[in-house]
């Protein structure tokens, strides 16, 4: 690693790095040795009014500038980003405990992605010309000013590109607040951005837990929150940009169902499965945790998935042959555990794992429940973790019923041969992204967001561009204009 994990300075403002140490200290934990790697400090109220004021006064001047130029310096920062993969890879693998083996393909590469990607709409965000009789009307494609993003801590660098990559496309500021578990990689994203070109002010990060993103999205001078977090969050952040009326991007958690007909390629649904509860150990919000598995075919599905997690290489993530790593935190493990407990106490069949392992870090063996029905708990909650639970199911109408029945919405995936099923079930989830014969891809150039309580609008792809731009409607008149008097 070419730079150490302790950062050289908490926050992110306006072009560098600041430090105010009489914030709450902020310690960063390995999660696969539990040692502290930095500790930063949270935003003070000072720190909050400084971030705010000075990403106000560099908005306007960004948003006046071409979109060519706006995507151009987006662009050079995804170059920039492909090139320092290995060192982002190897900061992601500190910040979050996942193996390298997915950092160094996942998380500077999907956020090279973004910047990539919205770097090159920026050039082609465009109104549109009305004509009406001789008048005619036009609209303007606006930046919305000053925009927050709040992160999750399953994929700090790629949350910090995703949110901020479409709103500077769109001539916006952005305010960072990564999560308190992982505030490390989100520094680098702004670091690289403004080596790219990007002026002073225009993408900052500031640490903090709830409160200070509280504080952030109360202020009257942000316009738009856009969040990644869980559903209480959710609720008190929505709640909280309402009483300005601000603009919201909602990225929440889920419990999606997996569904695997008797006709499915049993081995493509084996991966689909593995891929939606055991990629980060299992720490990703759209996994398809309820894996409805057709009766026919339970035992052998079982049998051939406990088969291939048992080649699963648990241990340390920096080893490019590790493929499973430890949960974020201990509390996160502590909370996995107390699921695992409880989907015992219920009566699930424990097929395999729910064990911690015996080692430093916070590491859980890969789990997975069978005989799991729609009522217990690990079948209705985010767990959030390496937590698989199994339901049999007997007919296509049932299990949609079934599928669908959550107040969440977040992904839903099917592996069936029969092509007129696949559009079928796809078009009956009640879900925000859907996989058929796969899991889990997020292209940039896919729209990703949730129903029901897993969020409101959507990140990636042209979609994002409508949350984080507004139109403005210009009436021109050609002739005199006539009045009642
Ligand atoms: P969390 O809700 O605890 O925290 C998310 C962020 O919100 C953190 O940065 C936190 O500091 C901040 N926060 C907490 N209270 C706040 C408040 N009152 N005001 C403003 N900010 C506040 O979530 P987490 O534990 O960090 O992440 C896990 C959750 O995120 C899971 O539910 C998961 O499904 C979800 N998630 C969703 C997506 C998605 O795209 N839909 C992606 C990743 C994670």
């Amino acid at each position: 690693m070419n730079y150490p994990t302790q950062p050289k300075a908490s926050h992110f403002i306006n072009g560098a790095y600041v430090e105010d140490t009489s914030g709450t200290p902020i310690k960063v934990i390995y999660p696969a040795t539990g040692a502290v790697i930095a500790t930063v400090h949270a935003a003070t109220p000072a720190i909050v009014e400084q971030v705010i004021t000075s990403a106000r006064a560099a908005q306007r001047a960004w948003a006046a500038l071409p979109g060519t130029e706006r995507g151009r310096i987006l662009r050079r920062a995804a170059d920039m980003m492909r090139a320092r993969n290995h060192d982002l890879s190897v900061l992601e693998t500190h910040d979050t405990g996942k193996p390298y083996q997915e950092t160094s393909v996942a998380d500077a590469a999907s956020g090279a992605d973004a910047l990539e990607y919205f770097g090159g709409l920026a050039a082609t965000l465009t109104g549109e010309h009305i004509q009406l009789g001789e008048d005619w009307a036009y609209t303007r494609r606006e930046a919305l000013g000053l925009c927050v993003g709040i992160g999750a801590w399953n994929y700090p660098t790629q949350i910090a590109c995703w949110k901020g990559a479409p709103a500077l496309a769109c001539g916006n500021a952005m305010i960072f607040k990564p999560s308190e578990t992982t505030p490390l990689c989100a520094l680098k994203v702004a670091e690289i951005l403004h080596e790219a070109g990007l002026p002073a002010g225009l993408y900052n990060v500031v640490q903090g837990m709830g409160e200070v993103g509280g504080a952030l999205v109360s202020d009257p001078r942000v316009d738009k929150v856009s969040l990644t977090g869980s559903v209480p969050t959710g609720r008190k952040v929505y709640a909280a940009a309402a009483e300005g009326i601000k603009h919201v991007t909602m990225e929440l958690g889920g419990k999606s169902p997996l569904l695997i007909f008797d006709d499915a390629d049993l081995e493509n649904a084996v991966s689909g499965a593995i891929l939606g509860n055991f990629y980060s150990s299992g720490q990703v919000c759209s996994n398809g945790t309820r894996v409805f598995v057709h009766k026919g075919i339970k035992e052998a599905f079982l049998t051939r998935l406990s088969e291939r997690l048992e080649q699963a290489v648990i241990g340390d993530p920096m080893d490019p042959a590790t493929s499973f790593g430890p949960m974020v935190s201990e509390r996160q493990m502590e909370i996995v555990q107390s699921y695992i407990t409880k989907g015992i106490e219920e009566g699930a069949r424990l097929v395999t794992g729910g064990a911690r392992l015996d080692r430093g870090g916070f590491f859980l063996q890969p789990t997975v429940f069978a005989d799991v029905t729609d009522d217990m708990t690990i079948a209705r909650e985010e767990i959030f973790g390496p937590v698989m639970a199994v339901l049999d199911f007997d007919s296509e109408d049932e299990v949609m019923a079934r599928a669908n029945a959550t107040e969440f919405g977040l992904a839903a995936g099917v592996f069936t041969s029969d092509l007129t099923r696949a559009h079928r079930v796809a078009a009956g989830f009640e879900a925000g992204t859907c996989f058929i014969n796969s899991y889990n891809d997020a292209p940039v150039e896919v729209p990703f967001g949730g129903a029901k309580l897993s969020g409101v609008g959507r990140e990636n792809a042209k979609q994002a561009i409508e949350h984080y731009s507004q139109l403005k409607s210009v009436y021109v008149r050609m002739g005199d204009l006539e009045a009642p008097f």
